[in-house]
């Protein structure tokens, strides 16, 4: 097993992916007139699974920053968070456990936070590499409120994410020396990444 680590070049790259991410929901937001202030809802305690090792590095990296107690404290919170989820997937429910990173509603690595953290709650597009179009609706709260502006679905405002999927796709296969492609696909939540520690890869089969 060898770690997978962000060079600074790749981690500031990253970084811009993740604020483009951000300024095209700000802009969505801003058209829609959303925002999250008043939700009754938290989404950190949403039960979401992550998929590459890219983002796990970059999150890991500004988990490095923090001291030792704050790593140690956040590390216990993720070994809870992972049992208690597990717990709930055993009684067939789908887990809602706080995110070990949410500290009394702010985000510890707020710089760092992933994808879904920046994404999820405006409606967004984006086209798959087979052509197809794939449409998302945003959180259940945007979703009312686009009920309630938009009688015709085309006119509601939409985040597009193919290039910015496109970069990210990209960063991860430029981490894995230009093999993702012979690596398994993960899916790991955030506590999951941060009891496992720094992403490590296993050779692929065919170099063994
Ligand atoms: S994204 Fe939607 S559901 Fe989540 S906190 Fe914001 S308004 Fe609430
Ligand atoms: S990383 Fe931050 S924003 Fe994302 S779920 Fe955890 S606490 Fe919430």
């Amino acid at each position: 097993m060898k770690e997978v680590r962000l060079s600074p070049e790749l981690a500031e790259r990253m970084g811009r992916i993740y604020e483009e991410m951000e300024r095209g929901y700000e802009q969505v937001a801003a058209q829609l007139q959303f925002s999250c202030d008043g939700c009754p809802d938290n989404c950190c305690d949403s039960w979401f699974q992550h998929h590459t090792f890219v983002e796990w590095g970059y999150l890991w990296l500004g988990f490095c920053q923090l001291s030792e107690m704050r790593q140690a404290e956040i590390l216990e919170r993720s070994r809870l968070s992972v049992a208690a989820c597990e717990q709930a997937i055993a009684r067939n429910e789908r887990p809602q456990v706080m995110c070990p990173l949410n500290d009394n509603g702010r985000c510890v690595l707020y710089a760092h936070r992933l994808m879904v953290c920046r994404t999820h709650g405006v409606p967004a597009t984006m086209q798959r590499p087979d052509g197809q179009r794939l449409e998302f609706p945003g959180c259940f709260r945007c979703q009312e409120l686009v009920k309630q502006t938009f009688a015709d679905a085309s006119e509601i405002p939409r985040a597009e994410r193919t290039l910015l999927l496109r970069g990210l796709a990209m960063l991860e296969n430029e981490l894995m020396d230009g093999k993702r492609h012979l690596y398994p696909r993960i899916k790991l939540t955030i506590a999951q990444m941060l009891v496992k520690g720094p992403p490590m890869i296993a050779m692929p089969h065919c170099e063994r």
